[in-house]
């Protein structure tokens, strides 16, 4: 696996990657990877000859008061594993490198940023829409896989994508979680032994939401096995979405709906 750090030198490796008519898949991450990252690597093994993976803790996604100094970031394992799971390059970027020109993006989101995430993180797709354009401007992926772990952000993405005439296939990938139906997630690092018995209740809820539907109900199940706030549970799209608190941790999740 070959690491890069600057853009010219990504797109040297690409093009000639591109005159031998290989295909570039490309994965998007903030790092401290679990086996939810790796599972969309192996896709865009799947789907393409040549597969990028990035690791970038993007600034503009974090509002003043929230864990962007706290993040964890665990490089140099990141590399191991993405070199054992088959990336074939690493891009690694210094935050003047992909926000060289300054931190504004004219890329607006589309009605899939309204509600949900946005009425608790306003600005959050903002900061992933500007920070995915330009990370596409710099690998022109042919596919890129995101995870369904994050479902409105890949409708986010996608119709970013539609609405800037790119022509990246955007993948969605399933979930990955443990054995308990814990979404993984890199912040799931932050809970302690016991909230993560807590936030393991959180997939068997939201199934149950989708099953009756209730969401109040499910409200009151996530209180009452020791859930903080719940920002929302909502049905959209096809699939019962929720974001609920641990202490100082946000987590998130998603099942599909009934129907
Ligand atoms: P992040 O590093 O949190 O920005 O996530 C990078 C990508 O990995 C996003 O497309 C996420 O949706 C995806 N991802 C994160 N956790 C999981 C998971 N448990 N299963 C599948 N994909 C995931």
């Amino acid at each position: 696996m070959i690491t890069v750090k600057n853009i010219a030198e990504l797109n040297e490796i690409l093009d000639e990657q591109r005159s031998n008519n290989k295909s570039i898949g490309f994965v998007p991450t903030m790092g401290a990877l679990h086996q939810g990252h790796l599972s969309l690597i192996d896709i865009a093994n799947q789907k393409s000859d040549f597969v990028v993976a990035s690791i970038f803790v993007n600034p503009t996604q974090f509002a003043p008061n929230e864990d962007f100094d706290q993040y964890p970031r665990t490089e140099e394992q990141d590399a191991m594993l993405l070199e054992k799971v088959g990336a074939d390059l690493l891009f690694l970027p210094t935050v003047n490198e992909i926000y060289a020109g300054g931190l504004h993006s004219d890329i607006k989101t589309g009605d899939a940023a309204m509600g949900l995430e946005t009425d608790f993180r306003p600005d959050f797709f903002k900061g992933v829409v500007n920070v995915v354009d330009r990370l596409f401007s710099a690998v022109n992926p042919d596919v890129a896989v995101f995870g369904n772990k994050d479902y409105q952000q890949l409708q986010v993405i996608k119709q970013m994508v539609d609405e800037t005439g790119r022509t990246t296939k955007i993948i969605g990938a399933p979930i990955i979680r443990d054995e308990h139906g814990l979404a993984l997630s890199s912040r799931n690092a932050y809970l302690s032994q016991d909230e993560i018995k807590i936030a393991q209740s959180l997939n068997a809820i939201l199934k149950e939401a989708a099953l009756t539907d209730n969401f109040d109900q499910a409200r009151d199940a996530l209180r009452s096995k020791g859930f903080d706030k719940i920002d929302y549970i909502e049905k959209r799209w096809d699939r019962v979405l929720a974001a609920a608190w641990l202490g100082k941790t946000r987590l998130i999740d998603n099942v599909p709906a009934k129907n």
